[in-house]
């Protein structure tokens, strides 16, 4: 049942008030096997031309180019030159130096003939094919010139970002670091997935999903464990994340109507707290807040109250904590890849809520194709183990024919 006492939220009016109490994280020099991933907070520029001579792209003969416009030219090799190595040889009329890729080509050459284009006999090579001017010569500085900004701050960091910064010649960046993310499930009835359960009792599948959302997102995650339905242990947990310089706490269960208003309870006296009803199925219920300032650190931290049935939590997490903990590292933007797929069943669902559903997607000729997981309770586990995607099924659609084209978040 809806809380009338709760402010009813739609997805994205949450998710603006959660980011607006979240700020971007300080700077750290990381190295740059640790940069993947990462925003970069300076500007990055080169120390010297890259390539820093002109060179050979191809393994052949340096040349004159005016000596091979017009074939055949026949041309004396005057030596060798190899990747990592500068010939002191001048080139003149009628010479040939054999050249590797990557050498730098000797004064007067400015033309590379390739092997394959030539015979070489003795001290001699005839050159067999015509060749413009330039060809298969790299300029000095052609990628990169001395002093040129290569990276600005704010750039995401990928595989080609880590190897202009090796190039011009950084082995650590200045990034946002890792928001420490401190998780912990509440509840009497949930014990840690090393023990017996007794009856009654449930393992703590909450702390792994949350935790390995975190991670994913670029978060470091804190596991605080299991903390029992009791005000002063919730209130505990609290002080050790803020012990452990968290720099955002999410809790899981204790957050529903008739629940014992736990987290509520708990966060009252320590900072300021929202419950809100969400306009979403699963994870209806989730409370919000700040903790803090906290007299030791000085910091306030946002706290983030999931739902305690995992499918709501880790949808809750997917769509509130993941935005919140990409913005912490400085990411400005952050859409999750969505595809548009074909229902292969009819669906009905007349709550007025926005719903996602877990699907599992079919790749075929005509696009894609989405089926239902299965039982889609919240606390269903196995129908999100089953999903590659969550189609989202508006507020205001009640009645979906088979064959509708539905927008499905991708979950990989
Ligand atoms: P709650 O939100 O505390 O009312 O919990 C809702 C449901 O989720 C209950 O059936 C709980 O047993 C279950 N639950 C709560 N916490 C966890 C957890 N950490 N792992 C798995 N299930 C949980
Ligand atoms: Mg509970």
């Amino acid at each position: 049942m809806p809380d009338e006492r709760r402010p009813v939220l739609s997805v994205e009016e949450a998710r603006e008030h959660i980011l607006a109490a979240v700020r971007v994280l300080e700077p750290e020099r990381v190295s740059l096997l640790e940069a993947e991933g990462r925003v970069l907070v300076e500007e990055v520029a080169a120390d010297r031309d890259i390539p820093p001579l002109a060179n050979s792209a191809m393994d052949g003969y340096a040349v004159r180019g005016a000596d091979v416009a017009q074939p055949p030219a026949l041309l004396r090799v005057v030596g060798e030159v190899a990747a990592g190595h500068v010939s002191d040889v001048v080139i003149g009329p009628g010479d040939a130096l054999r050249i590797m890729t990557g050498a730098p080509l000797p004064a007067g050459a400015d033309t590379v003939v390739r092997f394959e284009d030539t015979r070489q006999d003795g001290d001699w090579v005839e050159v067999l094919n015509p060749y413009l001017t330039g060809k298969n010569a790299r300029a000095a500085g052609e990628d990169v010139r001395a002093g040129q900004v290569v990276l600005e701050p704010g750039k995401v960091l990928r595989p080609q970002e880590i190897g202009m910064l090796a190039a011009v010649g950084r082995t650590e960046a200045a990034v946002v670091r890792r928001p420490r993310v401190a998780i912990m499930a509440t509840g009497d009835e949930v014990v840690s997935p090393d023990q017996s359960p007794c009856p009654g009792q449930i393992r703590d599948a909450n702390s792994y999903i949350v935790a390995a959302q975190v991670r994913r997102y670029g978060g470091l995650p804190l596991l605080l464990g299991v903390v029992r339905d009791e005000e002063a242990l919730v209130r505990e947990g609290m002080r050790e994340a803020l012990a452990q310089k968290a720099d955002l706490i999410i809790t899981s269960g204790g957050v529903s109507v008739g629940d014992f208003d736990l987290v509520k309870q708990a966060l009252a006296a320590d900072g300021e707290m929202h419950f809100w009803s969400l306009n979403m199925k699963p994870g209806r219920p989730l409370a919000f807040g700040v903790i803090g300032p906290s007299t030791s650190s000085g910091r306030s931290v946002p706290l983030l109250g999931l739902p305690g049935n995992p499918v709501a939590a880790m949808i809750s997490t997917e769509l509130f904590a993941r935005p919140a903990i990409l913005k912490m590292q400085g990411f400005a933007d952050w859409p999750r890849p969505t595809v548009r797929a074909r229902l292969r069943e009819p669906i009905v669902r007349k709550d007025g809520r926005r719903h996602y559903l877990r699907v599992r997607l079919v790749d075929t000729d005509a696009g894609y194709e989405a089926t239902l997981t299965g039982d889609q309770g919240s606390g269903i586990l196995q129908s999100l183990v089953q999903a590659d995607g969550l189609a989202v099924i508006p507020e205001e659609v009640h009645r979906l024919p088979a064959g509708t084209y539905v927008t499905v978040i991708l979950l990989d």
